[in-house]
């Protein structure tokens, strides 16, 4: 049986390095779907402090946008605290876990202490059960009862815990290196390492590709797994995904959630295809669809090393999904950008038929919906002609010889009936003017593009005019 899981702590968006994670453990799931293999989503919100409903919402969202679709879930940790509480309440029952009453002060002199001399700075034990030893009293207040406690798991004192990594091969840790860990807080909260057992032993997650900060907490989740004598998953831990100064991604590098991808008019199949190759590969192969990806991801081959950030090479993986994207999708999308910008659109132009003609011109030239959104700005609003590129242009172009040839044209086009408003009739109109004033077509293309587009470099200039209204045309022709 194969059951993945991506477990997202609501403490802000979606991250990409999670999202990644998310990816792989969904294509894992869907690539055994012949064994029933199954993505649960559960939301890790143990973290009552930083854990927001906002995040929640956030994180939701950037799922279906990825199409990340889940079996099962979304489980919340903070209404399973019940089924936790039982685990705990057996491991004390049965020797693998005790209260320990140390307070926070006591805990730093102990850790200083042990800095002092050079140790690591580990648990003293002072609460831990041990056959002879005499344990401390328990603290009580005024009112004699049991002062707070956190409950500790009692991690084996020493031996090796090893496990043979999906990604990074057998890793071994050696139980002397690591302490009793606190399992459940003062507030009756369980810790993330404790509740994470918990969940992937009782939703019997086979596989588990996380970060590889997880690494280090590893140990401790294999010795609860085997305390409670559950089966272990397998572990997978991907290596973390570094910005372009080669530091750890993170926010103040730029970007890294998911929404903001989103925003700025990426195609989620361009982001999956991204993220895929980001730490995978399936030989030299850069472009493929979900569907691919899923035949092929088996959970080998994912890299090593950290993967590096290229925004450059995403740029360029969403242009040529943008190419490909068909009109009436981007014309939504392409819509909503509109709706959001602050160019100065006058929404009620725009029109659905239109607007999937503008894409369908333009969509070659733009790397992303945002690029697409300025294009189609054109049709709806005047150009900016107060900037100095246009101002460079206009002198450029739209020259003495270019004047009457630019009038010309206007005539005709004027006079062409609304039937033959058209690429052709467009086209024709053009050829005549160039036929009586003797101009070669750019010398006539490139000022009528400055005039109407308000820039020189335009897609086909007969097939551009045609998407605008005949009156749009001649009153930007005027301009001059
Ligand atoms: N809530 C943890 C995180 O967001 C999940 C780690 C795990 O997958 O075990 O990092």
């Amino acid at each position: 049986m194969i059951r993945t899981r991506i477990a997202p702590s609501p403490t802000g968006f979606l991250h990409l390095g999670t999202a990644r994670t998310a990816l792989y453990s969904w294509a894992f799931a869907r690539h055994h779907a012949a064994q029933d293999g199954k993505f649960v989503l559960r939301i890790e919100d143990t973290d009552v402090a930083r854990s927001t409903q906002d995040s929640v919402d956030q994180i939701l969202a950037s799922m279906k946008w990825l199409g990340l679709d889940y079996d099962e879930g979304p489980i919340y940790q903070m209404q399973r605290l019940d089924r936790y509480q039982a685990v705990i309440d057996q491991l004390i029952a049965n020797g693998q876990a005790y209260r320990c009453y140390s307070t926070p002060a006591e805990l730093d002199v102990v850790r200083e202490a042990k800095k002092a001399r050079g140790e690591k700075p580990l648990y003293d034990n002072r609460w831990r059960p041990e056959v002879g030893k005499v344990l401390p009293d328990v603290p009580r207040g005024a009112d004699g009862k049991p002062l707070p406690f956190v409950v500790r798991f009692k991690n084996p004192a020493d031996g090796d815990v090893t496990w043979n990594d999906l990604v990074k091969g057998d890793i071994t840790i050696n139980n002397r290196e690591i302490d009793d860990l606190i399992i459940q807080r003062t507030d009756g909260i369980p810790t993330y390492n404790f509740a994470v057992v918990v969940d992937d032993w009782d939703m019997q997650i086979s596989h588990v590709f996380r970060g590889d900060e997880h690494i280090n907490n590893t140990p401790w989740q294999i010795n609860i797994f085997n305390a409670l004598g559950a089966p272990l998953p397998q572990f997978g831990h991907c290596p973390v995904i570094l910005g372009d100064d080669g530091q750890k991604l993170s926010k103040r590098r730029g970007a890294v959630s998911v929404t903001a991808y989103e925003d700025n008019g990426y195609l989620p199949e361009a982001m999956l295809n991204y993220l895929a190759r980001l730490g995978w590969s399936h030989g030299d192969e850069e472009l493929f669809t979900s569907e691919q990806m899923v035949s092929w991801f088996d959970g080998s081959h994912l890299s090593k090393s950290p993967a590096q950030w290229d925004p450059a090479k995403l740029l360029w993986v969403n242009a040529q999904y943008m190419k490909q994207a068909d009109n009436a999708r981007l014309a939504g999308l392409v819509t909503v950008q509109l709706a959001k910008s602050n160019m100065p659109v006058r929404t009620e132009l725009v029109e659905v038929q239109r607007l999937e003609g503008i894409c369908a011109l333009f969509k070659d030239r733009c790397e992303t919906t945002v690029q697409l959104a300025n294009w189609a700005s054109v049709f709806y609003a005047e150009p900016d002609r107060s900037t100095d590129s246009y101002k460079a242009e206009y002198a450029q172009h739209f020259t003495q010889a270019a004047k009457p040839a630019v009038a010309l044209l206007a005539t005709k086009l004027k006079a062409l009936p609304d039937m033959a408003w058209d690429k052709a009739g467009i086209a024709s109109a053009i050829k005549e003017t160039l036929a009586e004033t003797g101009l070669k077509m750019p010398q006539l293309a490139m000022p009528v593009r400055v005039l109407v587009a308000g820039k020189a470099q335009t897609p086909a200039v007969d097939a551009m005019l045609a998407l605008f209204d005949k009156e749009t045309v001649l009153a930007r022709l005027r301009q001059s």
